[in-house]
């Protein structure tokens, strides 16, 4: 398939790390998601499952260290570089894409903090190793508490109230109890978590705390994996702790920096979820302009009909559009935040909620211009329509994000 990239500026590297990642999606990640897709939650999650053997894969190639620093293991690849990695292994599987970007949570959050006795903990054995051993999540959402918890990045959306997962100080010690939702993607896989969690001084979920923690200490326990509708190959499940002890230097974010933390991470991932989209899109494009080239119709190729063409190329500029605000998101806001200074979070929502409406319309037109096949399992079209929809909800609900965007122009 024609590789649709009009940066003419791509060095030979970024050319080199584009079409390895690009043959690893192809050949590991596509398989191995479409097959995850169809097996049941909890056997996705099970020895056995495919996702092992492409977590060990991709952390062997280096997939789960693309940007951390070379001195400790990572890739230390440039923003730019990144993204255009990131961009292939979506279009492989958005949901494999998006358990390997996660892994690396835990330890970027600890290079974060600039405090040595967490980098050593937490970042140094993740990027020491090779062999996909160390698995992270974030889990930040509850039960009862979703958008509420995202909402605090804007005042409007602030509330006040006991979370159901909360951290009790005594002595030297947190003692953490309570759960967290069923949506923690990587939730049933990860051995460690970058956790939210409401302090017992706390008012409402704009001063919590957040906690690196491994997840097989005493009183962890998890859900059964969630059997879901879209991004089938991103597992998640819940987190229940019942009175954790874990030592205060594990509260790497107290109330007082917790915003400034919050609104780096959400003007990361949020970027992040954008390419994920771009990814999804392509996908989706690439099947389909391969598709109406060879689906006759009426004696011809359905690419023929002029309506047929006209969607396609409605299709090829909601890619175009997603590529060039993602990317040049992407590399400001990761730039600004590598470099210890605040990113545009708003720009990070735009990008977010434009990408991802983007690929449902995409994956949308894709599953109609494969006709009745579009919606059978024999192509991948209805899967990557059910992926993309669950990146609209994905890190916050778009229409949420946007209110917090907007509440900063
Ligand atoms: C694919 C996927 C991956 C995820 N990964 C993770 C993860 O790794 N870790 C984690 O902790 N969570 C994760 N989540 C959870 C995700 O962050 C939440 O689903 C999301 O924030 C929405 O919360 P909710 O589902 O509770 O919906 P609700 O908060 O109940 O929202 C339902 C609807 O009400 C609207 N709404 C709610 N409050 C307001 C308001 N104040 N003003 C206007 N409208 C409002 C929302 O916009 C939405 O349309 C994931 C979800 C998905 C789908």
């Amino acid at each position: 398939m024609n590789y649709l990239e009009y940066d003419l500026e791509l060095s030979e590297e970024e050319c080199e790390l584009r079409d390895a990642a690009h043959d690893f999606a192809l050949n590991v990640l596509r398989p191995a998601g479409v097959e995850i897709d169809r097996m049941p939650a909890a056997e996705a999650v099970a020895e056995g499952s495919p996702i092992w053997d492409v977590i060990k894969q991709a952390s062997e190639l280096g997939y789960t260290r693309l940007a951390g620093p070379a001195a400790i293991g990572g890739l230390e690849l440039s923003p730019r570089a990144v993204h255009i990695v990131e961009e292939e292994l979506s279009w492989g599987s958005v949901g494999l894409a998006g358990t390997l970007f996660l892994s690396s949570t835990v330890a970027d959050t600890a290079l974060a903090t600039l405090d040595q006795e967490a980098i050593a903990e937490f970042a140094a054995p993740y990027y020491a190793s090779s062999d996909g051993s160390m698995i992270a999540c974030w889990a930040i959402t509850e039960p009862d508490h979703g958008s509420d918890t995202l909402g605090m990045a804007s005042p409007d959306l602030r509330v006040s109230g006991r979370a159901q997962l909360t951290a009790r100080s005594d002595g030297d010690d947190y003692v953490i109890s309570g759960q967290k939702s069923a949506w923690v993607s990587n939730g049933p896989i990860a051995t460690h978590v970058m956790l939210n969690v409401q302090l017992d001084s706390s008012s409402g979920f704009h001063d919590c705390g957040v906690c690196l923690m491994p997840l097989d200490l005493p009183g962890v326990s998890r859900g059964p994996a969630l059997d879901k509708h879209g991004v089938r190959s991103l597992t998640q499940g819940e987190l229940f702790f019942d009175e954790v002890r874990v030592p205060k230097r594990w509260m790497v974010v107290d109330a007082g920096a917790y915003m400034a933390h919050m609104d780096a991470h959400l003007t990361a991932f949020n970027a992040g979820v954008s390419v994920m989209g771009l990814g999804a899109a392509r996908a989706a494009y690439d099947a389909t302009l391969a598709y109406t080239k060879e689906r006759v119709q009426g004696g011809r190729p359905i690419f023929e009909h002029q309506s047929v063409r006209a969607r396609l190329f409605r299709m090829f500029s909601l890619v175009q559009a997603s590529r060039a605000l993602s990317r040049s998101v992407f590399v400001h806001n990761l730039s600004k935040l590598a470099a210890g200074e605040p990113g545009a979070l708003q720009h990070s929502i735009a990008a977010k909620v434009f990408c991802t409406n983007a690929a449902v319309e995409v994956c949308t037109l894709a599953v109609q211009l494969h006709g009745g096949n579009g919606l059978t399992k024999e192509y991948p079209l209805e899967m990557f329509l059910r992926d993309a929809m669950a990146f609209t909800v994905a890190d916050g609900e778009n229409a949420l994000l946007s209110q917090i965007a907007a509440s900063r122009l």
